[in-house]
């Protein structure tokens, strides 16, 4: 008897449920892009894990709690925090300065912001740290993190259907069909997707610290500083942050946007 290789009902099936994982994820609107994006999660869970993981960070860290680096960071924060508008009215916005030689920020899903003291030396001002803390504020305010869950949750999906729809190849081949299967989604979905949101959190970066008076040239200068800073930038196409020579030059093709309302702000 001839052996059936390839199954297609279970990949049907796998289909027809991505498609309503991905219809039954909430919609939400970015006010800046005015683009609609579906995310895994609910406003609500976000607020909860992004907390449960602040916490436990911070937990593990050494915070700085007074001095000017300490009320430059939180002043900072509260201007740019100010300048999101309405995408993260629900938002409970929290700062914190934690020492370490790492030259690294993040915010956390719900507003949830960590500054090391080891990017201070590369913000040098208050602008500088302004277009850092904007981008990191961008990405939780887009919910990129939950955008990113949601395809990752959908690419698991149709793997699995995949699996069962190869279930009777034989094994090194069905291996070698899944590797690709499972390098596709990587490379032509999810990486060029993670990109995507850098450049999105770059330019909705750049409109916070104009808003809240910061002059955005200053995202530039601080890029700048970062390109000659050092360290070993992984190839460009297999990373999810563009490379510093690309990321400023799409920060000089926004600029006069972002120009345009720091002058409004003035
Ligand atoms: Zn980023």
């Amino acid at each position: 008897m001839r052996h059936k290789k390839f199954a297609i009902i279970p990949l049907l099936i796998a289909v027809g449920f991505m498609l309503f994982q991905y219809f039954g994820a909430d919609k939400v609107t970015n006010p800046e892009t005015g683009k609609s994006v579906r995310v895994a999660l609910s406003s609500q869970q976000e607020e909860t894990l992004g907390l449960q993981s602040y916490r436990e960070i911070l937990s593990q860290s050494q915070t700085i709690e007074s001095g000017p680096e300490h009320d430059s960071v939180v002043r900072v924060a509260e201007r740019l925090a100010r300048a999101t508008g309405s995408a993260a009215r629900d938002f409970k916005w929290q700062v914190s300065l934690i020492r370490s030689p790492q030259a690294n920020a993040f915010c956390l899903p719900g507003g949830k912001i960590a500054v090391y003291t080891g990017i201070l030396p590369h913000t040098q001002t208050e602008a500088g740290l302004a277009a850092v803390m904007g981008h990191e504020m961008a990405h939780a305010v887009a919910r990129h993190g939950s955008q990113r869950l949601l395809r990752t949750t959908l690419a698991q999906t149709l793997m699995a259907g995949a699996q069962f729809s190869l279930s009777d190849m034989e094994p090194g081949q069905r291996q070698a069909v899944m590797a690709a299967i499972g390098a596709g989604a990587q490379y032509g979905v999810l990486l060029p997707f993670s990109r995507e949101h850098e450049v999105e959190a770059d330019q909705m970066g750049l409109l916070y610290m104009a808003r809240a008076g910061y002059d955005p040239r200053a995202a530039i200068a601080f890029w700048e500083r970062m390109s000659t800073a050092g360290g070993q930038q992984p190839p460009e196409f297999a990373s999810t942050h563009p490379s510093h020579a690309t990321r400023i030059e799409q920060l000089r093709a926004f600029m006069p946007k972002a120009m345009a309302e720091f002058e409004n702000a003035r």
